[in-house]
């Protein structure tokens, strides 16, 4: 058993809150942080038939990617089925926990699955709604404590680029100071003009872990009051936003490749709009209702777009950017992100002992049927 808390943590270590779109409604919508968890189900959205396998099978919390709660209410009204299933919810003490545009967007996310469905390599994000802010931290040592400081910022996070650590830059100078009345100096004596062979070590880190480095780099620093700097700058590193664009290893005949999409996706409604007469190799997606991206994808040289809840204008509109457009639903699109979320809880659960019990829903179907 664990509390609700943790779960939260580990589901923003997974999809964290900022990169959730500004419009979204994401976290723990229904429950406490400070109540026990000792079963956990995943799906795609808080239906009446979800919580009816919550209650019966005493589950006490439900991870959605859909947010249950997602407008403002003013009334619970218990006769209609949103009062209903808020009652039920609330009478039986059953957390709801949403991850929406957050999880879209990172990587591993509902994204990155409808891309792997579809055999998709050498991902990029297709649009941008996150940029990591980076600032440059530079700290003046005295020549022998520069290791220790520069061991201590590295272990704090400064200085990791791409698949590089502990990545700094070094240089050689004289610091100087007069240590006043009161001071308790490392080097030097009060009123005396100093000078010490000091290295600059600069090093650069997101702006999220600053207050961390710092710590460290206080704490590893000999000097009472450490001369330090950190800068804002325009550098780009970790970039990320709503839908991925990708390559197949082998082009493929369109019609085979709809077929690929259909066997692999759990949807039940699937439509292509052929729109030119190139193999497919350079494919777009965007998971759920997608289709505002179309242009983007044409834009970066898309020949393919895979999205769902595609309009009839917007067909023609692929046809009209000789962009072929497969509507591969909203819920085949999405679903398989289910088994991904108890997937990677369960592997929390393993890793960190917490003895519960986490469970993908598969029961749920597309409200759309083929006829
Ligand atoms: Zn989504
Ligand atoms: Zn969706």
């Amino acid at each position: 058993m664990i509390k609700c808390q943790v779960v939260m943590d580990a589901m923003d270590r997974l999809a964290p809150r900022y990169l959730a779109e500004d419009w979204d409604n994401v976290g723990l919508l229904i429950g406490s942080p400070a109540q026990d968890i000792h079963k956990i189900l995943t799906c795609l959205d808080v239906t009446e038939n979800i919580i009816d396998t919550a209650i019966a099978q005493n589950y006490d919390m439900i991870i959605s990617h859909h947010p249950f709660l997602f407008r403002g209410i003013k009334r619970i009204a218990t006769d209609k089925p949103l009062g209903r299933m808020l009652q039920k919810l609330l009478s039986h003490n059953i957390a709801v926990f949403a991850a929406h545009t957050n999880l879209d967007t990172t990587f591993g996310g509902v994204n990155d699955v409808l891309a792997e469905k579809l055999n998709l390599t050498d991902l990029k994000p297709l649009t941008i709604s996150y940029r990591e802010e980076i600032v440059k931290l530079g700290v003046n040592v005295p020549a022998e404590f520069a290791d220790k400081v520069r061991e201590a910022i590295g272990r704090a996070g400064a200085g990791a680029i791409g698949n590089y650590k502990d990545c700094s830059f070094q240089f050689s100078g004289q610091g100087r100071f007069t240590p006043l009345e009161g001071a308790a100096p490392f080097i030097g004596k009060q009123d005396k003009n100093e000078t010490v062979n000091e290295v600059r070590i600069e090093t650069i880190m997101p702006v999220k872990i600053k207050n961390r480095v710092i710590r460290a780099m206080l704490k590893a620093h000999p000097y009472e009051v450490p001369a330090y700097d950190i800068i804002p700058t325009q550098n780009v590193y970790n970039e990320n936003g709503l839908g991925r664009i990708g390559k197949l290893q082998m082009p493929m005949d369109i019609m085979d490749f709809a077929k690929m999409a259909k066997q692999n996706l759990p949807g039940d409604t699937f439509r292509l709009v052929k729109s030119n007469d190139k193999p497919v190799q350079k494919v777009a997606l965007c998971s759920g209702a997608g289709v505002e991206f179309l242009d983007k994808a044409a834009m970066q040289g898309a020949d393919t777009y895979v999205t769902g809840d595609v309009k009839y204008h917007e067909a023609q509109h692929a046809q009209e950017l000789g962009i072929n457009l497969i509507d591969a639903g909203h819920f085949g699109t999405e679903m398989p992100i289910a088994q991904t979320l108890a997937d990677y809880l369960q592997k929390e659960n393993t890793e960190n002992k917490w003895q519960i019990e986490i469970t993908a829903d598969t029961t749920a179907k597309d409200v759309f049927t083929t006829i």
